[in-house]
């Protein structure tokens, strides 16, 4: 089966403005990264959809997006908190953003792919149950986890996190719900400085990265403590917040990660859910510096194309 790929234009509305490093940019960089290395061609592409409500709300409360809504500007730009613009198209993209999540999410379900990447924005993963923060409006990965459960009677979702930031709200909307096993590694101490440490809570695996740490000790986190955890869960779905902004070039965290780490992570989920034959979302989360994310999500991608392909693209995108 193949590797879906879903986007949506609407993206665009949600403008940023020239110096936030959260920008439309990002989609069209790793879109000609795609095309230039050959893996668009590979993969199935889909337009994106807009969010129904009711998937919104298993995640979020009322009165959050109520007032979201209530806020949005008719002109100009203003702060939702104080990393999070808001624009007039702001809202429509993070409406988009889930509605591509879930429309990816039922796919991946229904067998239509072997696994699909959502290439969002905004992203999710530290919008709270009832709190906007870190560039993030709703939680997109929470979101799909809990329609898996509630709609697709799942019970068992793990939801794996390696951007360089903890995913505090993902961790806030499904903490000790034991349908959840949250695996998260990101640096530490380091932002969101929220206080979601392991041993509070009981499905949560958090691997801690020092500043400066490579790839290696990430390796060696996902080794020694995922993948015990994720082989005694044994999920029904792996649902994946891929953030690129571990990596050495990314102005937005102290790690040093490289290009082909991201493959290795990606090769070592897919191998993972191959073996079990288990369903695998990715959904985009940080990754700042244009051209080494374009690169890393690029080689992030290929390693979930079935194995044959993969191989023979990783040394095309590595060029
Ligand atoms: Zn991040």
């Amino acid at each position: 089966m193949s590797t879906g790929y879903y986007a949506f234009h609407q993206h665009f509305g949600h403008d940023t403005g020239k110096d936030h490093p959260e920008t439309a940019d990002r989609i069209t960089v790793l879109e000609e990264t795609l095309k230039q290395t050959g893996i668009w061609n590979q993969l199935a592409i889909h337009e994106g959809k807009t969010a129904h409500l009711p998937d919104i709300l298993r995640a979020h409360s009322k009165a959050y997006v109520d007032q979201l809504h209530l806020i949005e500007p008719e002109h100009g730009c203003i702060m939702v908190d104080e990393d999070t613009p808001m624009t007039k198209g702001s809202l429509e993209a993070a409406l988009y953003s889930v509605g591509t999540t879930t429309q990816a999410l039922d796919d991946v379900l229904n067998e239509v792919h072997r696994n699909a990447f959502a290439a969002i924005r905004p992203p999710g993963h530290h919008a709270e149950r009832s709190k906007s923060m870190g560039f993030c409006f709703f939680n997109n990965s929470a979101i799909a986890a809990l329609r898996a459960a509630d709609v697709h009677h799942l019970q068992r979702i793990a939801v794996l996190d390696f951007d360089a930031h903890q995913g505090n709200g993902t961790i806030d909307i499904l903490q000790n719900d034991k349908r959840f096993l949250m695996l998260s590694a990101f640096q530490h101490p380091f932002y969101p400085y929220t206080h979601y440490e392991q041993s509070k809570y009981t499905n949560l695996v958090n691997v801690h990265l020092d500043k400066g740490a490579d790839g290696e000790a990430f390796k060696k986190g996902v080794l020694e403590q995922w993948e015990p955890a994720l082989r005694g869960f044994a999920p029904e779905l792996v649902i994946v917040s891929a953030g690129f902004d571990a990596h050495k070039e990314d102005p937005m965290a102290e790690l040093n990660f490289e290009d082909t780490d991201y493959l290795w992570i990606s090769e070592w989920i897919q191998s993972y859910c191959k073996r079990r034959n288990t369903p695998c979302l990715a959904v985009l989360e940080g990754g700042y510096d244009l051209n080494a994310f374009g690169r890393s999500a690029a080689l992030y991608i290929a390693g979930m194309l079935e194995p044959v392909e993969a191989s023979g693209q990783s040394e095309q995108a590595a060029v």
